[in-house]
Formats: C-alpha cells, sequence, structure tokens
C-alpha cells in the first residue's frame, strides 16, 4: 500500500508491505504556500517518485492511506489542518484520488485518517503497542495529539476526531488556549509550552542557544532548576491527563512520540510518578508507558495499516457477493 503523511512542517510517503517494511520512503518539507492545488502536486509528485523506487505501478498498490494533522472530517474526506494554510475544508481524500488513480480501473478511495489516531494504529500494530487491545497513543511535540484503540479496535468516532488529548483541560483558569479553552495539556505540555514556561520561571539560555525543546532537555540535565521544573509540570499534566484516560475508558497500554518524548527519562519519569499518585482506582493501577518505537513513521504505518484494512474488507464483500 501507498502511506502518506501531511503534517505542518512535512509530506512524507511510503511504500509499506503487509509486515510493515517500508520498501520505498521519501519526504519533503511542506512548501509554505497559500495555492491548495500547488501543495496538492507537491504531494502527488512525491507519492509518484515513492512507488517507482519501489519498483511499482500505482495500479498495483492494494490501496491508498493518508495520515493528516487535523481537524479533519473522515466522513466527508476534507482537512483543515491549522498549520496548512493552504487547506481549508480540502476533499483531500478526493483529490488525491483523482489526481493519482483516475487512471487506475476500481481503485478505491484513499482512507484518512487524523495523525494522532494513526501515531497510534502504527504503534499498535507495528511498534511499542504491538497488540494491546486497550492503547492511548500520544504524540507530544509542537502541540500534542493522540489516538485510542479500545477492544483491540482504532476509535476514530463519527467525526474522526477522537483523541484530541492536547485539549483536555488538565488547569482550570490556566492559560488561554487558541482552541477557546483555558488550561488545556497542550498548553503545558507541548515543546513551546514547556520552553516558555522555563523562561518565564528565569531559564536564560545564552545568546547562541535557540531556546526549543533540545536546549531546554540539555539544561535541564545540566541541573537547570526552571527547565527541570518545566519538565515536572508536564509530566504531572501528562499523567494526569493518562489517568483520565484510563477512568474513562480502561487503557492499559500508553505509548508516547513525538520530538518532547525524545528527551526520554527527564519526561517519563514525572509521568509515571505522576500516573502512580492519581491512579486510585484500581482498575486504572499498572498501566504500562512506554516510548514509541516508530518514532518519524509511526504515522506513516498507521496509515499503512487502515489502507490495508480497508483493502482486506473490501475483498471478504466481493468474496461474499460472489459466493453462489
Ligand atoms: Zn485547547
Amino acid at each position: 500500500v501507498l502511506a502518506l503523511d501531511v503534517g505542518g512542517t512535512k509530506l512524507a510517503a511510503a511504500v509499506i508491505d503487509r509486515a510493515g517494511n517500508r520498501i520505498s520512503r521519501g519526504e519533503v518539507a511542506t512548501p509554505r504556500i497559500l495555492d491548495g492545488e500547488l501543495l496538492l502536486a507537491r504531494l502527488v509528485d512525491l507519492a509518484r517518485e515513492i512507488v517507482a523506487a519501489a519498483g511499482l505501478q500505482i495500479s498495483e498498490l492494494a490501496g491508498v492511506g493518508i495520515g493528516s494533522a487535523g481537524p479533519l472530517d473522515s466522513v466527508a474526506g476534507t482537512i483543515s489542518p491549522v498549520n496548512i494554510a493552504a487547506w481549508r475544508l480540502y476533499p483531500l481524500a478526493d483529490q488525491v484520488a483523482a489526481e493519482l488513480l483516475a487512471d487506475v480501473e476500481g481503485f478505491r478511495r484513499p482512507v484518512l485518517a487524523g495523525d494522532g489516531l494513526c501515531f497510534t494504529l502504527g504503534e499498535q500494530r507495528f511498534g511499542a503497542g504491538r497488540g494491546s487491545t486497550a492503547l492511548l497513543g500520544m504524540v507530544v511535540s509542537t502541540g500534542i495529539g493522540g489516538g485510542l484503540v479500545l477492544d483491540g479496535k482504532l476509535y476514530a468516532g463519527p467525526s474522526g476526531n477522537a483523541g484530541h488529548i492536547g485539549h483536555i483541560v488538565v488547569q482550570p483558569d490556566g492559560v488561554p488556549c487558541p482552541c477557546g479553552n483555558r488550561g488545556c495539556l497542550e498548553r503545558i505540555a507541548s515543546g513551546p509550552s514547556m520552553v516558555a514556561y522555563a523562561l518565564d520561571q528565569g531559564w536564560t539560555p545564552d545568546a547562541a542557544t535557540v531556546p526549543d525543546g533540545v536546549a531546554l532537555a540539555a539544561a535541564a540535565r545540566a541541573g537547570n532548576a526552571a527547565a527541570l521544573s518545566s519538565f515536572e509540570r508536564a509530566g504531572e499534566a501528562i499523567g494526569r491527563a493518562i489517568v483520565l484516560t484510563a477512568t474513562l475508558v480502561d487503557i492499559r497500554e500508553v505509548v508516547i512520540g513525538g520530538g518532547m518524548s525524545a528527551t526520554g527519562e527527564l519526561l517519563f519519569a514525572p509521568i509515571r510518578d505522576a500516573v502512580q499518585r492519581h491512579a486510585v482506582l484500581a482498575f486504572t493501577q499498572g498501566i504500562e508507558i512506554r516510548a514509541s518505537e516508530l518514532d518519524r513513521d509511526a504515522g506513516l504505518l498507521g496509515a499503512a495499516a487502515l489502507a490495508m484494512d480497508a483493502a482486506d474488507a473490501a475483498y471478504r464483500d466481493a468474496e461474499q457477493v460472489n459466493r453462489p
């Protein structure tokens, strides 16, 4: 199958086989343009290059899966990524079909899902959450996204937006969030929010240092109190959000990826500590919290899994109809 991953920073594409092997893979920086058709052309060009690099024709693919930054409408097949101004209510699934698949007889429409859901499904099928039947996936990066696997299946919800854990309120009357609420998890524990808090608490990186998540982690490792307190605070907020989720839907595993998760125990230790303190009901205790195994490719692998499932379902339906 062909998997596409659409984000505000990069567009990625890969041809992926049943076992999760990436036969070919490539990515480009997301062009900062306002022309939606030009942006589509760039994505489709990348897709063609990657299919050719796998030594395949488009017509030989079993399907196409697309993971995209949200919000989106998975029923209408439209996306309106906050960080991609060129696309508002953009019918990406139909447009990719029209540009890439028009000449392919009987080709199914690409399957579309949010990037947090694709991350979670990728980890559940091929990564750190392999085989989990009750999994919360979280991406802690510029923002915070997520997704749920419940009863062994990805739970997308009627609009396709289930799992928006970054906008759970963990601090009533906290900092305003662009979503309209206050004290959302994302305003405390995303990379930029963590950096802003540390600066506010007196972290003063030298002039040559870009104050980002990597620099913040280095400062915390060097013992800087403001940087350490930002990690503690973020871990506490993420831990609370995990326990809230576990209380509501009984998850057993959590897989955390994204740039900030690469800081390792700096973030994971306070998360585990907070989960242990806040998980008071017996069924919420003993949740396993793991780092992503697939890193940057989790979204691609999840989009691929969606396309594989859709292909299998269509085949089974056709078998039913054809059986005498
Ligand atoms: Zn919010």
